[in-house]
């Protein structure tokens, strides 16, 4: 292991370790989390292979270049082999329009290499912080506003993570850390207990909130390892998932939300308005719908961050609004997430329905 022992002990650790291992269904039934992590895809020809579609050509291999291919086979397994238009495999599927250059659309639309902090904080709004928790995510979505971001330069070290975690211990004003990344539930089942019980340990904390689609695309990351750290917190846990379509959920994915909710945690979802994928009324509706019938909220509908590569995804705001639109007057408020956008320099994001 790579931490030295801090406060909490290891050897606390390794007996709940013991413990819980001897009762993770998620190991009895088939490879763990991790292993799934290496098995995922990354090669475009195997791919299109499995989904019986035609080999990827030049344009789409380079695009793969810039930002790779990955997706695991847990989500595989929900798309439609031989459906090139398949609205899980249009997230993942590297595309030649990805290496045009569009006006408009840059490296880094939020500024946020201007608000990272060397520590891999993110403060952009009062009372909360943002911390990289770590670079790796477990599937790569293409419009992805991170694309581009400089990961080498996020802590990965605990002496990194040290600093930022004195910054917030130093901020009286802030009261709720969120776990981003990459997603913060790649880190290993160690490491993500050590850094959310630190962030715990502070008075002035209240809420933790972790942003993550590992619930999507690996629900046997919900482990009961993770479950129980969760549990443990004297802070409200929040769960903000992130789901693009109802066909991103099957039993396995509504098991993973299950546990989330045991534990006791508040679960949100975001999407982010995409073309081909969920511009249309059927798949808002499906996808909410499915959504609340697992108590997740939704949340936030995001209008797509202007981000080199990701132009040929993006739906005019009025579309937008139009959907939001038809959507209240079908389903009841709680259903209907808030369209918003995120503009440089703002003191929260914009609502624009
Ligand atoms: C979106 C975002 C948050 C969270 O904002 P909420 O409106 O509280 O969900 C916090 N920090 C940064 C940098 C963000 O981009
Ligand atoms: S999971 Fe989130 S951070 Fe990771 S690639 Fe997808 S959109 Fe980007």
């Amino acid at each position: 292991m790579v931490f030295p022992i801090t406060r909490f002990g290891v050897n606390r650790y390794s007996v709940k370790m013991a413990i819980l291992a001897t009762v993770d269904d998620s190991v009895r039934a088939g490879l763990g989390w991790k292993e799934q992590m290496k098995r995922a895809i990354r090669d475009p020809h195997e791919l299109m292979k499995r989904m019986g579609l035609p080999a990827p050509s030049t344009a789409q291999i380079q695009a793969c270049r810039q930002f790779g291919l990955f997706v695991t086979e847990a989500f595989l397994s929900r798309m439609e082999p031989g459906n090139a238009a398949d609205p899980l495999l249009r997230q993942i599927l590297p595309v030649c329009e990805e290496n045009l250059d569009i006006q408009g659309f840059s490296t880094d639309p939020l500024g946020e290499e201007a608000a990272t902090t060397e520590n891999g904080l993110l403060q952009k709004y009062q009372g909360r912080v943002l911390l990289i928790a770590n670079s790796v995510c477990a599937v790569n979505c293409r419009y992805c506003f991170r694309r581009h971001f400089p990961y080498e330069q996020t802590p990965h070290s605990q002496t990194q993570w040290s600093r930022a975690l004195k910054a917030i211990e130093n901020d009286q004003s802030i009261h709720e850390v969120i776990f981003s990344g990459g997603d913060p539930l790649t880190l290993s089942d160690e490491r993500l207990d050590w850094l959310v019980r630190q962030v715990d340990a502070m008075p002035h904390i209240s809420r933790i909130r972790f942003h993550t689609r590992l619930p999507i695309v690996i629900p046997d990351r919900i482990n009961q390892l993770f479950v129980s750290v969760v549990n443990d917190l004297k802070s409200k846990a929040i769960v903000v998932i992130h789901s693009n379509h109802a066909n991103e959920w099957d039993k396995s994915v509504e098991h993973a939300i299950g546990r989330l909710r045991q534990a006791g945690c508040q679960l949100l979802n975001q999407s982010v308005l995409l073309r081909g994928i969920n511009d249309d009324m059927k798949s808002m509706i499906d996808l909410s719908q499915r959504l609340i019938d697992c108590d997740v909220l939704p949340y936030y509908l995001h209008q797509l961050d202007p981000v080199q590569g990701a132009a040929h995804f993006k739906v005019e705001e009025e579309v937008g609004i139009s959907l939001i639109r038809q959507m209240r007057a079908v389903l009841p408020g709680y259903a209907v997430p808030r369209f918003v956008k995120e503009e440089p320099g703002q003191p929260n994001k914009t609502v624009i329905a």
